[in-house]
């Protein structure tokens, strides 16, 4: 039987603004990253969000389906928009990101007509993976909606995964992004969880946060250095594995994200954490090595996943 994974957020229109003023079309969003790894490793995954019914929403449906990422539990909200950042790039090549989002289609998914549908079909799921990020969109009524989705998964026998990905700015303030992490941290199976952002959250207590889950669930904590390294802590194991040398590094856009895929698409095919985490370390070294989130198909490193389980015949 195929395992079906469903990954929850926010994809958004992006503008990058060149030195002439002109701008740049293209769309991003972190779980959307993973997702479309997700597909290109042979995983099942379905991208649950919700669009508009504008052109730049059925572009993004197409382009999705194009990689192999199913579109089935994308709601059409009418009248509505995706979000929208342009990238702005200084003399000196410093970047800085600009949002339109507060009423992006994608923050009401956990709400209105057709809630309902999405929540009895995410349940469905056998891992369901979201981010800091997609916790950010929904407020405390999404939030709860989202928890209790979480619960009927597991119920089901299904599995939860939480990444970390803290970004301050999507939140009103710092102590509901604690609670907030609190909570999908005590309800997940596998956590990603990066050193920097626990520390941005939790100051020096933030390895303490994620790491009492020890023993109740699976933990990826990605620490820094470079090359970096992950610890991994599973059932028997507690293995430190570190990222093999990028002779350079392009763009760390969607690291994060990517190592997530391929953690989670060897785990589906079988392989234990530690080898998780190399084929992890492997497709986000490709990743940082390309401009941009997506790199070229081409550049896909060769994955040792075992083709069964898990994996889209
Ligand atoms: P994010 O901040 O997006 O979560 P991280 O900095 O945690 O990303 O990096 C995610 C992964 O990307 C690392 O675990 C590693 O596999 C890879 N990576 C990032 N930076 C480097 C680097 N300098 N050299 C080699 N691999 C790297």
């Amino acid at each position: 039987m195929t395992t079906r994974v469903a990954c929850i957020g926010e994809c958004m229109m992006e503008l990058s603004e060149r030195p002439d003023g002109s701008l740049l079309r293209g769309y991003g969003g972190d779980t959307l990253n993973t997702a479309l790894y997700l597909a290109r490793l042979g995983v099942a995954v379905d991208y649950v969000t919700a669009l508009g019914d504008d052109p730049w929403s059925e572009e993004m449906l197409a382009a999705w389906a194009a990689e192999g990422v199913g579109t089935g539990q994308v709601r059409r909200l009418p009248g509505r928009m995706p979000g929208l950042y342009i990238i702005r790039t200084d003399g000196s090549g410093e970047r800085s990101f600009h949002y339109w989002r507060d009423s992006a289609a994608a923050r009401d998914l956990f709400s209105g007509p057709g809630a309902a549908g999405t929540r009895a079909a995410l349940a469905g799921y056998d891992l369901v993976y979201a981010s800091g990020i997609s916790l950010s969109l929904y407020g405390e009524a999404g939030r709860a909606a989202l928890a209790e989705t979480c619960r009927a998964v597991r119920a089901k026998g299904g599995r939860v995964a939480f990444d970390t990905n803290y970004r301050p700015r999507g939140w009103p303030d710092k102590a509901k992004a604690q609670a907030a992490f609190r909570d999908a941290m005590a309800a997940a199976d596998l956590i990603f969880a990066s050193s920097e952002d626990l520390a941005w959250l939790y100051g020096r207590e933030g390895e303490e946060e994620v790491l009492r889950h020890h023993g109740r669930c699976e933990i990826v904590l990605k620490g820094g250095g470079s090359p970096p390294s992950v610890r991994v802590l599973a059932s028997d194991d507690d293995v430190t594995v570190q990222a093999p040398p990028v002779e350079a590094v392009v763009d760390t856009t969607a690291a994060g994200d990517s190592f997530a895929a391929a953690y989670m698409a060897a785990r589906l095919a079988g392989r234990p954490p530690a080898e998780a985490a190399s084929c992890g370390h492997r497709l986000a070294g490709a990743v940082i090595g390309h401009r941009g989130a997506v790199i070229p198909r081409a550049a896909m490193p060769d994955l040792p996943l075992t083709p069964a389980l898990g994996r889209r015949s």
